[in-house]
């Protein structure tokens, strides 16, 4: 399989060397989404020539000139606990994902050249994938999630906006199902994101006509245990998921939605047949990601958080188990008192008594 391209025009960066941190955090997650396997820094007296490889070929692709474009290669050596000041040897290390808020570890090398110094940056999608019990989730969270996924056939949904962590909830789940042994997990994504071992990974193509829904019929006969689909987008899809989920599936999928009671009113209008819907098996999960207090300065600001008082994320999320009061709730079309055990805002209010995080940044993820 092709790596999948979605290569984004780049960026205006900052001119500021203090900046470096950003920048660099930036140019790797712009590197990411451009599918990179690898970015290079070749970093002189007048600056960094920045180059990603792309389909196994380098590509020339920013130019950061001056003092930023120095301490970039400083900002790398330091993240990768290499010695900042030794320039005449080649050094070797690592950059966890986290440091740089991108979704790869990073390994970098870097080597003295003529002109200057030149480091690399090697991108791995494929190396740890996430699991449910580093993924930082509340106790009754995993719980829900570890108690669902041992069944043999039902409906998964996350919710939440882009970037608020479904897909690695995702992923985590296929990994713990995998744990478990012995079931046949398929994926249908748009686009893979991550390779994880032990999983058959697909990717839509729409252009081809290979849509999410005839993909998914046709993935259904290589007979799966588990399918995930990366996104619920039509009636067809949502049908189908229904479908295979009370013929024997597990299904793990997200859907666009504001609430977990929404992701029943978009799925009851997708869906005609409430039966249908209240006989399968159902979790519902609606995620968010808050920011942590920076653990150096407590918030105030530091170079370790670039001054914003913040370093890391923890999900929150909130979920709706279709038990019996709920599948009643559908069949009668009444959604309108399906809420949650403990709503975001609480979770997000545990979150600020325990000083992990603050209201502002609650209420910047939450928006109440
Ligand atoms: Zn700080």
């Amino acid at each position: 399989m092709t790596q999948p391209m979605s290569r984004t025009s780049p960026v205006e960066l900052p001119c500021d060397p203090d900046a470096a941190p950003e920048v660099l955090a930036q140019l790797v997650r712009e590197a990411e989404a451009d599918g990179a396997s690898d970015l290079h820094l070749q970093v002189g007296a007048a600056g960094a020539e920045v180059s990603l490889r792309l389909d196994g070929v380098l590509v020339p692709w920013r130019t950061v000139p001056g003092e930023l474009g120095r301490r970039l290669l400083g900002r790398v050596k330091y993240l990768a606990k290499l010695q900042t000041y030794q320039d005449a040897l080649p050094q070797d290390g690592r950059i966890a994902r986290g440091d740089l808020g991108a979704r790869c570890d990073v390994r970098v090398a870097t080597h003295p050249t003529v002109a200057g110094e030149r480091a690399v940056l090697r991108l791995f999608r494929d190396s740890d994938p996430p699991t449910l019990e580093g993924s930082g989730q509340e106790p009754a969270v995993l719980a829900a999630l570890m108690e669902f996924l041992r069944q043999p056939s039902g409906l998964l949904l996350l919710t939440g906006p882009a970037g608020s962590g479904k897909t690695t909830t995702i992923y985590a789940c296929l990994e713990h199902i995998r744990s478990l042994g012995g079931r046949h997990i398929i994926t249908l994504e748009d686009p893979v994101e991550q390779v994880l071992p032990g999983i058959m990974q697909t990717e839509v193509d729409e252009p081809r006509g290979l849509t999410y829904a005839a993909a998914a019929r046709h993935l259904l006969r290589q007979d799966p245990q588990v399918l995930a689909l990366g996104e619920i987008r039509d009636d067809e899809t949502a049908g189908l998921a229904v479908r295979a989920a009370l013929t024997g599936h597990l299904v793990l999928s997200t859907l666009h939605a504001g609430s977990c009671r929404g992701v029943l009113e978009r799925l009851r209008v997708m869906v005609p047949d409430p039966a249908a819907l209240a006989a399968s098996p159902a979790l519902i999960v609606n995620q968010r990601l808050v920011r942590r207090l920076c653990t150096d300065c407590s918030g105030h600001g530091c170079s370790r958080c670039v001054s914003t008082g913040y370093r890391g994320r923890v999900p929150i999320a909130e979920f709706l188990r279709c038990d019996d009061a709920v599948r009643s709730a559908i069949r009668r079309d009444d959604l309108s008192g399906l809420e949650p055990a403990r709503s975001l805002q609480v979770l997000a209010d545990s979150l600020c008594q325990r000083g992990i995080t603050q209201p502002e940044e609650c209420h910047r993820v939450l928006g109440s």
